[in-house]
């Protein structure tokens, strides 16, 4: 302003500010809609980010948690376990002559009954807990802050609710008969590890299968059956 030399030169540099600022906003404005793009393009990437997260931990058959699932659960339960203290249960549970099922009325309807069993499973199990295919036709069941007899109660009424249930098939309501499941059942103690715990869930689990299938059997029993064969050596 110290050249200034009359009102045009100020109309002028006006004009020049007014311009200036019109592009400056007209810049602003783009970024501002590049930036809501950004936005949206970021939320529908987290999306399916999520999507693609959880559809790798979901069995593809069943629609329940996979093996994946089960590894992450445990090893979150277990962390609770050790850091705050909070219960832990595991069921191991399995089809019972699932082999010869499939044989018998062919490896499709197998499929179907895996589906039903995966069903009730989740049914009823609700909110309690992490639910997941272990393999084959193996499923394990995770309840946090849970006692042992929780587990025996959910395991007990599963085993149940199967064991009643007829396979049919939908369209068709061919009649397949029933099919019965063994269960594991174990809590987590001081000074086990996560693989202590399922190896025995799956020692019960073992144990339901000899004697005799269709049956939950517990670390319970499994303890009986070690002090038993300690009072006989002693
Ligand atoms: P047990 O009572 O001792 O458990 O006998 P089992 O016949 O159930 O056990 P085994 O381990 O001998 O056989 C497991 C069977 O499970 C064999 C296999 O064909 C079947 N199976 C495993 N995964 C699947 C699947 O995804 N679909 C179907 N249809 N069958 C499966
Ligand atoms: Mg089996
Ligand atoms: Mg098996």
């Amino acid at each position: 302003l110290s050249d200034f030399k009359g009102s045009d030169e100020l109309k002028d540099i006006i004009r020049l500010v007014i311009s200036d600022t019109d592009k400056i906003k007209e810049q602003s404005e783009k970024l501002e809609e590049k930036l809501e793009e950004s936005t949206i393009k970021i939320e529908g990437l987290q999306t399916n980010l999520n999507n693609a997260r959880l559809e790798s931990r979901t069995d593809a058959l069943t629609n329940i948690g996979n093996r994946k699932f089960f590894e992450e659960k445990i090893s979150e339960y277990m962390n609770n376990f050790e850091k705050i203290g909070h219960d832990l249960c595991l069921i191991l549970c399995d089809i019972d002559y699932f082999k010869k099922f499939n044989d018998n009325f062919g490896h499709q309807i197998g499929d179907q009954v895996l589906k039903v069993v995966a069903h009730v499973i989740k049914k009823e199990l609700g909110f309690m807990g992490s639910a997941a295919r272990y393999g084959g036709e193996e499923f394990a069941i995770l309840l946090p802050k849970a006692k042992l007899a929780d587990g025996i109660k959910l395991a007990e009424n599963i085993r149940s609710i199967i064991s009643q249930r007829v396979i049919r098939n939908k369209t068709t309501r061919a009649n397949f008969g029933r099919i019965t499941m063994s269960f594991g059942v174990a809590s987590i103690h001081r000074g086990l590890k996560a693989e202590d715990l399922i190896q025995r869930a799956d020692s019960a689990l073992y144990l339901s299968k000899s004697s005799g299938r269709n049956m939950v059997q517990s670390e319970l029993e499994l303890d009986q059956i070690v002090s038993g064969q300690n009072s006989i050596s002693a």
